[in-house]
């Protein structure tokens, strides 16, 4: 399966520095063995989108509302984000569902949002640190995926444990096997064959020094990268550990 390697710059980069961080990452992105996606912040989409037309980045954006429109203040809706350029979607990112208290059902609703417009929904699940201590992982991965995707899902899955994100420390390759194996299961029991062709994505400190063996575990499909996406060069060295096959 060819791997997918998102970028989530988060609210990081203004304008000029966006742009400069995607022409790099266009710059690199011939030639490699996986697919390439940034997804700015909702400003930046169109300026981004511009910038690496032509190039075979795909660019996303970071979450939007249920609706495809209405009265919601400082919401974006997921027919605009594909108005300006973007063909991905992040949603239900553990920074979501913590700050601005996301649950398993909004996470559905703005899927189904996200798929009615055309776009790609990459959608987050992953346990906390807690969670895991008490060895509740699967449990709560679980509920996520069939809390918050809906039948006949055919976009992306990321895992992300949450102690892992922006905390420098991975998940073992074990650990990454054993769910992306249960991720995977999950899906086929849902989905039927539909559930194999889903790209499942690793996220959680995915630095160019641990992705070569992170994007080679069985069942993982790539990576959901955060703070290293923010260097086009770790961002390109994390795409090119990705081997082909
Ligand atoms: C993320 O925000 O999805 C993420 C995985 O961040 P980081 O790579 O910084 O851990």
């Amino acid at each position: 399966m060819r791997h997918l390697i998102a970028g989530n710059w988060k609210m990081h980069t203004l304008g000029a520095e966006a742009v400069a961080l995607a022409r790099g990452v266009a710059s690199g992105a011939q030639g490699l063995a996986c697919d390439l996606l940034v997804c700015p912040p909702f400003v930046h989409i169109a300026q981004i989108a511009a910038a690496v037309a032509g190039s075979p980045v795909a660019v996303g954006g970071q979450d939007c509302h249920a609706a495809d429109q209405g009265a919601h203040t400082g919401d974006v809706a997921a027919p605009m984000l594909r108005d300006v350029g973007a063909s991905f979607v992040i949603l239900g990112h553990s920074e979501r569902r913590q700050n601005h208290a996301e649950t398993d059902a909004m996470v559905l609703a703005k899927t189904q949002a996200a798929i009615k417009a055309g776009l790609t929904p990459i959608v987050c699940v992953g346990e906390t640190e807690a969670e895991r201590e008490t060895g509740r992982e699967t449990q709560v991965v679980g509920g996520q995926l069939d809390a918050s995707l809906p039948d006949g899902f055919a976009g992306v899955v990321a895992y992300e444990p949450v102690w892992a994100i922006g905390t420098g420390k991975t998940a073992t390759e074990a650990d990454v096997a054993a769910m992306h194996g249960f991720i995977r299961q999950r899906l086929v029991a849902r989905l039927g064959a539909g559930g194999r062709a889903i790209r499942i994505l690793y996220g959680g400190s995915v630095r160019p020094a641990n992705a070569a063996s992170l994007m080679a575990v069985a069942d993982v499909a790539g990576a959901l990268v955060g703070g290293a996406s923010l260097k086009a060069e770790d961002f390109l060295a994390i795409a090119r550990a990705v081997k082909a096959g």
